[in-house]
């Protein structure tokens, strides 16, 4: 298998320029360490629509962007999910949890433990203990029994970034594999072995890479590029105003990301000649939609 870059995108809603901007970046790259490029649907979750995965791909298409195989869905491989947390329930690695939302964010949580990690509720249960929850009547989510409270992985833009590790979610109570699963599983699948995607996924990668490990696959390379904020300082949105290819039109969306990374260029392999991964702007790229 090739090593590959990838753009992976969620079709609950249209790309806006700034998603634009994150799978350009990918395709650089990739294009640039002569790797292959991949686009995966991340179609897995009840907000995905197939008419904006289909949108998704033609405005890929349209701003110059190839890929090197046809584009996977997520939703076509839930055996290969449940193979995985199968053979990790089979490692003693697994446990199932009732626990709710609320029920984590409710109970006490070990000193330093940020909020939202999950606070071990279910993890060590005695059988007795098990059979009351299970008598609840909601389905289990199944949860990795982690044996690390952190973990390390090296970033080109953001250099050794350490982040926590619980034991996440790996299925959902609705039997849905969880993105941190998928992902994980998809990129070995894939031979994607460069990992560029919007920061405000950095946090996640240790959990990643941590379950990659265990998995027995080679980390990825990660680069977090920064995420485009509108001008006040929020992560950009639909609601700001004109922020898709249909609404800005191809060139104009092309001019826009190229000035953004202080390109000239007007096309994508312009923009891979000037492409210098250690020249790329680290701070978040403001939009203002007109
Ligand atoms: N599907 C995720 C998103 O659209 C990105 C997943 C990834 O790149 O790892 O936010």
């Amino acid at each position: 298998m090739s090593p590959a870059g990838r753009f992976a995108p969620s079709p609950s809603a249209d790309l806006h320029i700034g998603n634009l901007r994150t799978a350009v970046l990918a395709w650089l790259f990739a294009r640039s360490t002569g790797r292959q490029f991949l686009v995966r649907v991340e179609d897995l979750d009840d907000r995905a629509r197939d008419d904006v995965a289909r949108r998704q791909l033609d405005d890929l298409a349209a701003i110059g962007l190839t890929w090197d195989a046809p584009p996977e869905y997520q939703s076509a491989h839930g055996a290969r999910y449940d193979a995985v947390v199968d053979e990790l329930t089979g490692r003693g690695m697994t446990f199932q949890c009732h626990c709710s939302r609320r029920d984590i964010l409710q109970a006490p949580r070990a000193p330093h433990a940020p909020e939202g990690a999950y606070p071990g509720t279910c993890r060590d249960l005695t059988d007795a203990e098990r059979a009351e929850r299970a008598a609840t009547g909601r389905p289990p989510a199944v949860r990795l029994r982690s044996d690390v409270t952190q973990f390390t992985v090296t970033d080109l833009l953001h250099g050794s970034y350490t982040g926590v590790v619980d034991d996440f979610v790996l299925r959902r109570g609705d039997g849905v594999p969880a993105y941190n699963l998928a992902v994980v599983v998809d990129d070995a699948a894939q031979g994607v072995d460069q990992v560029v995607r919007g920061d405000d996924l950095l946090s996640s990668s240790p959990r990643q890479a941590y379950l990659g490990a265990l998995l027995g696959h080679p980390t990825p390379t990660y680069a977090h590029v920064p995420l485009v904020l509108n001008d006040d300082g929020k992560r950009l949105a639909k609601r700001d105003g004109a922020v898709t290819r249909a609404e800005l039109g191809t060139q104009h969306t092309l001019s826009l990301i190229a000035g953004s990374l202080g390109y000239t260029a007007s096309t994508v392999g312009e923009m891979l000649a000037e492409f210098d991964p250690a020249a790329l702007p680290r701070d978040p790229w403001v939009y203002a939609p007109g």
